[in-house]
């Protein structure tokens, strides 16, 4: 019996067999996610460490299903580019974060980032919806930034890798500014750093929670070079996923200018972040 089934696995597989129907679930919901309106955005303070102002908000996408449960970004983001719809929904991400943004930015002179995935950047026409996008909700460009990964490069070939760098610097030399995120967790940050045109450096939330564990000397030691490092390459520096006053002192007092996370605040609907902003300079 053992041997007969050996080629069978996949098939039976009661549990990879749910996965599988989930996943076809999720991805024929997906697609009517935009023309049903279950897509809506949440945005996440950047804060000064020096005096605790809003300097910038993260935009970050939420899905409900009609009539089901929230399903995070972790599980269907992934779908969304293996399947492209993070183009159409990539579009509209950038469409709503700029509509939100712009009396932010003119009040408050914020600054809105938008995620975006290899998929998107891959698409010849991308700058040009990029641009397009801003002129629409007269945002000027220098109020946005876009966020990208060193592990969007992974799956591309050289030529491709190319193309994304030019249309990052084509975006830039428009004022569009390109953070880059989840910096450290890759195996070749520091290459990336020589090769992409960025001007925001994201250290990840892991190096934040390493710095107030047992043994955080060596974070500590890491840390405080890469903002160093920045700091020497006019970058700006955010750390992500600050959930202490201890993480925030230590990060305070190591020149980091720029941070976010719960203790500040989570991500939260647009309509908190205009009640937020009447409360600036923000504890
Ligand atoms: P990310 O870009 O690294 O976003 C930061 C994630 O950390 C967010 O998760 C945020 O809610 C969470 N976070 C913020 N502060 C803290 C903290 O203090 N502690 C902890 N434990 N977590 C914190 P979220 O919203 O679930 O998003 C997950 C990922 O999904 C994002 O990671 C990003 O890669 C992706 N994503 C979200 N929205 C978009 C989008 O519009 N487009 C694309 N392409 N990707 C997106
Ligand atoms: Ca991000
Ligand atoms: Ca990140
Ligand atoms: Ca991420």
């Amino acid at each position: 019996a053992k041997s007969a089934g050996k080629n069978q696995i996949a098939t039976f597989d009661p549990a990879l067999r749910e996965a599988r129907m989930e996943h076809a679930r999720l991805t024929t919901g997906l697609r009517q996610a935009i023309a049903q309106n279950e897509l809506t955005l949440n945005y996440q303070p950047v804060v000064s460490l020096g005096n605790g102002e809003i300097t910038a908000v993260e935009a970050l996408l939420r899905w409900t299903p009609e009539g089901g449960k929230p399903v995070r970004p972790d599980v269907f983001i992934p779908i969304a580019e293996e399947t492209g719809l993070i183009v159409p929904i990539g579009l509209w991400v950038l469409e709503q974060a700029c509509a939100d943004a712009r009396r932010w930015h003119e009040e408050y002179g914020i600054s809105v980032t938008v995620n975006v995935s290899g998929r998107q950047l891959r698409d010849e026409s991308f700058s040009d919806a990029v641009l397009g996008v801003l002129e629409r909700h007269r945002l000027p460009e220098q109020a946005l930034v876009l966020e990208i990964t060193e592990s969007m490069l992974l799956a591309t070939t050289p030529a491709e890798t190319q193309r994304i760098i030019s249309v990052l610097a084509l975006l830039r030399e428009h004022g569009v500014r390109i953070a880059l995120d989840d910096f450290g967790t890759g195996y070749s940050s520091l290459a990336y750093l020589r090769t992409l045109p960025v001007d925001v450096l994201k250290i990840d939330r892991s190096f934040t929670t390493a710095l107030t564990e047992a043994d955080h000397h060596q974070t500590h030691a890491f840390t405080k070079a890469i903002v160093e490092l920045a700091g020497s390459l006019n970058l700006r520096t955010v750390v992500e996923g600050v959930e202490s006053g201890e993480q925030a002192g230590i990060l305070q007092r190591m020149g980091c200018p720029l941070a976010q996370g719960y203790l500040f605040s989570p991500p939260v609907p647009a309509h908190r972040i205009d009640d937020l902003l009447h409360l600036t300079p923000w504890q």
